[in-house]
């Protein structure tokens, strides 16, 4: 069964779980080996097991409706809970990711539309909170920002003290996180958690959120995350999972809890248990998302594909297009690399250390002893690309893309990853 019919098949699930309301899942989940909390790849990396549910145990927990006012009511309940609640805003033409209060700041009824280097912002007939597909911006800068200082050192007569820079302590509450993005978090969790301490910062700030989740109801044209099976139905790895009802009276939201922290915050909240239509309309919306996908990344083996295609001309191709401005590393989720700087005061007595984001398309980031090793932009592309799509793979056993389509919406020349796969698909090297 394929990660999409097993999506498909836990929605039927909840709808049998509500009708039944029998406790027999649990038991089949447990005879088949599973164990709660340890999903295959975290077993296998050995990756801190986060307090959220695997995907297959949220068919244990039937959704509920929660109305508009409640959910203004599940902010306010975050917000009590000491979470600095982020959420996306309108701001500057796009939406964006930024601090809100209330439901009030929420992109209501604006929705947006997306082709190759193209973006706009476009009002929608109804009043919904979510009804966007994604803005230029991920969840990546609240967790690794740009700029992360590591240490400071300060110099003292003949002593120099070392002072670490401090783990965060705030806590994050992310509303309205996407299928897509929620795999790019578990994607960026096995880079900067890995197998070993990983790294302070990120674990700090990551340990700490609070995630609301939202199916997506609008599909952009540059989407492409049902085809890389990352969405646009969320899977786990949240708290609470809301699908938007704004055609409903009154407006709601089905909600799934999908952790302990998202049970208590439902259960503070007034909501009742969702009725089978209306899980099934919530199941419509995201069936109509899927269908309404933009574009799609051509199937078969990608890995073997780009690697025995390294020297094919499509590359010079894309190298004609390509400005090397490397907008498609800043405003992907799953791009992480950085690079890191020293920065002293004239007077010698302070030296800072801080780690910035970087990207692949810059000459410097390959620059060994003499000069950068990827001094064209066919060697930079190329080593994105089969990065993403290929040699990800070898290090983490998974495709480094989620199919958001950031890369393609926010490329000033509209360079499309799925169309240069077609391409070299379509007419391999000899
Ligand atoms: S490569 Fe492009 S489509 Fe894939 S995750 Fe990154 S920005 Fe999104
Ligand atoms: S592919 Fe597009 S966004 Fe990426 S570096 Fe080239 S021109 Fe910039």
């Amino acid at each position: 069964m394929g990660p999409d019919e097993r999506a498909d098949a836990a929605q039927d699930s909840v709808r049998v779980s509500i009708a039944r309301r029998t406790a027999a899942a649990p038991r089949r989940f447990r005879a088949r080996g599973h164990r709660p909390g340890r999903s295959r790849a975290r077993r296998r990396r050995n990756i801190p097991v986060s307090h959220r549910r695997p995907a297959a145990a949220l068919t244990l927990v039937p959704p509920s409706l929660l109305t508009l006012e409640g959910f203004t009511a599940l902010l306010a309940e975050l917000k009590r809970r000491g979470h600095r609640l982020l959420g996306p805003t309108v701001c500057d033409g796009v939406i964006a990711y930024a601090d809100i209060d209330s439901a009030e700041d929420l992109p209501r009824g604006w929705t947006d539309e997306q082709s190759g280097g193209y973006y706009r912002l476009r009002r929608r007939s109804d009043a919904a909170l979510f009804g966007y597909a994604v803005g230029p911006q991920s969840w990546k800068p609240f967790l690794h920002p740009p700029i992360q200082r590591l240490w400071r050192a300060h110099k003292s007569g003949n002593d120099v003290q070392i002072e670490p820079e401090p783990a965060p302590t705030q806590r994050l509450a992310f509303i309205g996180a996407r299928a897509c993005e929620l795999r790019a978090l578990e994607l960026m969790d096995r880079t900067l958690l890995g197998d070993g301490p990983g790294d302070p910062h990120y674990r700090a700030r990551r340990r700490q959120v609070f995630i609301v989740a939202v199916n997506c109801s609008s599909a952009s044209g540059t989407c492409f995350c049902a085809s890389m099976n990352a969405g646009p139905h969320v899977r786990g790895g949240f708290d609470l999972a809301l699908t938007e009802l704004a055609d409903h009276t009154p407006h709601a939201f089905v909600v799934q809890p999908g952790s302990d922290a998202g049970s208590s915050v439902l259960a503070a909240l007034a909501h009742r248990s969702a009725t089978a239509q209306e899980i099934d309309t919530a199941q419509a919306v995201v069936e109509r998302t899927r269908a309404g996908m933009g574009r799609a990344m051509p199937s078969g083996d990608l890995h073997a594909l780009l690697l025995a295609n390294l020297e094919h001309p499509r590359w010079d191709d894309v190298a004609q297009r390509c400005l090397a401005c490397g907008n498609c590393t800043m405003v992907c989720p799953t791009c992480l690399c950085t690079s890191v700087n020293d920065v002293g005061d004239l007077g010698g007595g302070e030296i800072s250390r801080s780690r910035r984001w970087d990207s692949c398309f810059t000459l410097d980031f390959s620059h060994l002893h003499g000069g950068s090793i990827r001094h064209s932009n066919r060697s930079r592309y190329r080593q994105w690309m089969t990065h993403k799509l290929a040699t990800s793979r070898d290090q983490s056993g998974d495709c480094g893309c989620v199919g958001c389509g950031r890369c393609i919406t926010w490329c000033p020349v509209g360079i499309d990853i799925t169309e240069e796969v077609r391409a070299m698909r379509g007419a391999p090297a000899g």
